[in-house]
């Protein structure tokens, strides 16, 4: 059995899959908010009363909105309170005498979509997500890439390119990011940045959906929006992928459901990639909130 526990700000998911990799527990609790013993003791609990239904010792894999340090195991994360600083892995480790993987939620999303049927044959799989912020995970051969120091993927943090900013013209915001530097595709490529240019470039607030619906019925300043964003995407996008060289790009968070990202960017990223380039297949994530519990499982598989 493989457990998988999407740890969140606010409830913990734990699912139970079997070798076939189909689900078969889910449990949602709330997530302790101040004791770090209580979270131990919540996962712990979990963990054991599942081992007993099922009568093995399953594998576990713990998914976290943040990075464990590289050294030290600490967990560096401002949505889970009661984990920051604490060795999370060694802890759990500890008090359930056996192996216990954790990573990055972003990460898991990835690796969920990497072990669908689909996709599991294909070499290289980056999860992309256009959520509030904008942030990745990278699959090779059905297993995380997360580097040296768990950043890998962590793409919402590279800056943007030379040409995006050219395309962005002389009105282009430079957009501060909580990481301390400007620049970062985080505040560019994700739902807050699609509104955060709307802003910049017509002086006027507007949710996301709201933009959308304007570009549906033709709006002039919604389409002209769209279009640069969806140019902005291709540029950002294909430097990624010089890097990267994916297979499959699967799309996650809110605006991943704007269709029309699907029609244009395969019109759009050649003339940025390389010319020996072909651009990858880029698809919707099949399994929404769903993906961030079973990729946490599946980190453990091999
Ligand atoms: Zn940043």
């Amino acid at each position: 059995m493989y457990y998988g526990f999407d740890i969140g700000g606010t409830k913990i998911e734990f699912g139970a899959f079997n070798e076939q990799l189909e689900r078969v527990t889910t449990k949602r609790v709330p997530t302790p908010t101040d004791s770090y013993d209580t979270l131990l003791d919540v996962v712990t609990q979990l963990v054991t009363e599942h081992d007993h239904e099922f009568g093995v010792e399953g594998k576990v894999g713990i998914g976290i909105p943040g990075i464990e340090d590289a050294i030290t195991g600490a967990v560096l994360t401002s949505n889970i309170p009661a984990a920051k600083g604490h060795t999370l892995r060694c802890d759990l480790e500890a008090r359930l005498g056996r192996t216990v993987t954790v990573d990055n939620d972003a990460n898991c999303f990835a690796l969920s979509e990497a072990w669908d049927e689909s996709l599991r044959h294909e070499p290289g799989v980056l999860g992309l997500i256009l959520g509030t912020g904008f942030g990745g995970g990278m699959v090779f051969n059905g297993k995380v890439f997360s580097g040296m120091n768990h950043v890998g993927g962590e793409l919402g943090h590279a800056r943007l390119p030379i040409d995006a900013w050219f395309h962005l013209g002389e009105n282009a915001p430079l957009l501060q990011c909580g990481c301390g530097k400007k620049g970062c595709l985080d505040n560019y490529l994700s739902g807050r940045g699609f509104e955060l240019l709307y802003q910049a470039y017509y002086g006027e607030t507007l949710k996301a959906p709201m933009i959308i619906e304007q570009y549906h019925i033709g709006e002039v300043k919604a389409v002209e929006h769209v279009d640069r964003f969806l140019e902005l995407l291709a540029i950002c996008f294909a430097n990624i992928f010089t890097g990267l060289d994916p297979n499959v790009v699967v799309l996650g968070g809110g605006l991943s459901n704007f269709d029309v990202i699907y029609d244009e960017l395969p019109k759009r990223l050649p003339q940025h990639l390389l010319s020996v380039s072909r651009p990858p297949k880029i698809i919707k994530a099949k399994y929404g909130d769903a993906g961030g519990v079973r990729g946490a499982a599946f980190l453990n598989l091999k």
